[in-house]
């Protein structure tokens, strides 16, 4: 069964997924002569760079999640479907959905790509990941509830098992998640949890790699150890993960750790969408494009950010980051509201403007274009850069008023442990 919607004299432009890519074509076309369908599996967008503060109490979820809705409620040409992609029919021109079949003239995938467990199921079913607001929510819930747990046990090594934390993957997500366990343990434990001892509590960051921030200058690499050492993270380079029982963690030197939690941050990959030929997927799962965003043998197909693969000069798929996402989105709309006035598409070339990840407290590091730089200044620049990239004032604000206060205070007054609860407990 087709979805209820419009059915008007504008071609329909579909857009699945409302992440960095959707939500800038979206408002781009807006107002505009498409009519624009967005579907995405939640009636939200989220801001992915800080889900590891979500999880660990920093800043509140709704914070850096913003209502589809409210950001498209004075655009009459836009119309958002909350349901989970299916498949795609690209001979026919309609995709299905969960709630049923969606019919296009143009269809863009802007659906991101999801977690990495490599095909080891030991892992897979054991770990904590962070891709989205309800895995930082339910993260933050098992670090709390540990914590509580860790108090009414006498045994040291259950109790060490109970407040250890592994991290699996040494880039952005695992530096920063480290850093901010780490600095938990220093500000947070021994005035909220002053029974238990923080020397007790452990936290390894492991990367199989023989480097943090894979991709980052050396001076990013070895500043970002330099920090987490100084914080009293155990960092393991060069060694891999083989198992994990959901208390054992076996390495691939003969290391074993214990722990009830191993966050995962070791890699993504695209998710295979049923009627997309094969040949279209390259390495990672994700869906090859030319130039323009148009998948592989398709004119009125697109993929863009996370799970789109462009080659383009030096890139062979670029990085999986938001900075193409947006990039790439700006481009579409741009050609697609060309296209409708007889105009010619443009090409898409990536301007890289650098990278960042913070530690800790007046600790980043920033490779920017035609500048590197750590500590206080980098810091800065996270802040400035990452606020002004969430959506809404309101959320801005929200964040900017938890930043300043657990600045002053060295607190986060959000460890509130809200359980699941089923209709009968
Ligand atoms: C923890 C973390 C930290 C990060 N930190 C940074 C950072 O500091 N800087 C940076 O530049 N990048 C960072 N990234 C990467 C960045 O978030 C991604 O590159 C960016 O979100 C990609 O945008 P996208 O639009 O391609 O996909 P996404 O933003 O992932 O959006 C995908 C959307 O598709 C929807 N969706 C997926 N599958 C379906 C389906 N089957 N049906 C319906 N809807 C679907 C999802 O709900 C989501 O809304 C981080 C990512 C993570 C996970």
């Amino acid at each position: 069964m087709p979805i209820n919607l419009p059915e008007i004299n504008k071609p329909r432009i579909v857009i699945v997924g409302a992440g960095f890519a959707g939500i800038k074509l979206s408002r781009k076309l807006s107002h505009k002569d498409y009519q624009v369908v967005i579907i995405d599996k939640n009636n939200f967008h989220q801001f992915q760079p800080l889900l590891y503060q979500v999880a660990m109490s920093g800043i509140e979820p709704s914070s850096i999640a913003f209502p589809l809705r409210k950001l498209f409620r004075r655009t009459k040409n836009v119309h958002i479907r909350v349901a989970e992609l299916e498949s795609v029919n690209p001979d026919q021109k309609f995709i299905m959905t969960s709630e049923g079949q969606v019919n296009y003239d143009i269809l863009v995938l802007a659906t991101g790509v999801t977690t990495n467990y490599y095909g080891n199921e030991s892992i897979e079913s054991n770990v904590y990941s962070l891709k989205s607001v309800s895995d930082a929510l339910f993260l933050r819930n098992a670090i709390l509830t540990d914590l509580e747990k860790a108090l009414t046990v006498r045994d040291k090594d259950k109790r060490k098992a109970l407040i250890d934390l592994v991290i699996v993957g040494g880039g952005p997500t695992g530096v920063e998640l480290a850093g901010s366990l780490a600095e938990m343990r220093k500000y947070i434990l021994p005035k909220e949890y002053p029974e238990l001892n923080p020397k007790e509590m452990e936290v390894h960051l492991i990367q199989s790699r023989s480097d943090l921030l894979y991709g980052m200058s050396d001076e990013a690499s070895k500043k970002s150890r330099e920090y987490l050492e100084d914080l009293g993270v155990d960092v393991l380079t060069g060694v891999r993960v083989t198992g994990y029982d959901g208390n054992a963690i076996t390495l691939n030197n003969g290391q074993v750790l214990y722990s009830t939690k191993v966050i995962w941050a070791a890699g993504i990959t695209g998710n295979r969408i049923a009627g997309i030929p094969d040949e279209v997927y390259v390495d990672g799962n994700r869906i090859k494009t030319n130039e323009y965003c148009q998948v592989n043998g398709f004119t009125d197909f697109y993929a863009l950010g996370d799970n789109a693969y462009m080659e383009e000069g030096e890139y062979e798929g670029h990085p999986q980051v938001a900075q193409p996402a947006i990039q790439q989105a700006r481009l579409l709309a741009k050609n697609l509201n060309g296209q409708i006035k007889g105009k010619p598409f443009k090409p898409f070339h990536y301007r890289d403007l650098g990278t960042m990840a913070t530690i800790g407290r007046n600790k980043a590091i920033a490779d920017l274009p035609y500048w590197k730089t750590q500590g206080f200044v980098a810091w800065i620049l996270w802040l400035v850069v990452h606020l002004k990239s969430i959506l809404g004032v309101r959320n801005k604000i929200l964040v900017l008023t938890n930043w300043i206060w657990s600045y002053i205070t060295m607190d986060q007054g959000l460890r509130i442990l809200i359980r699941h609860k089923t209709r009968r407990s």
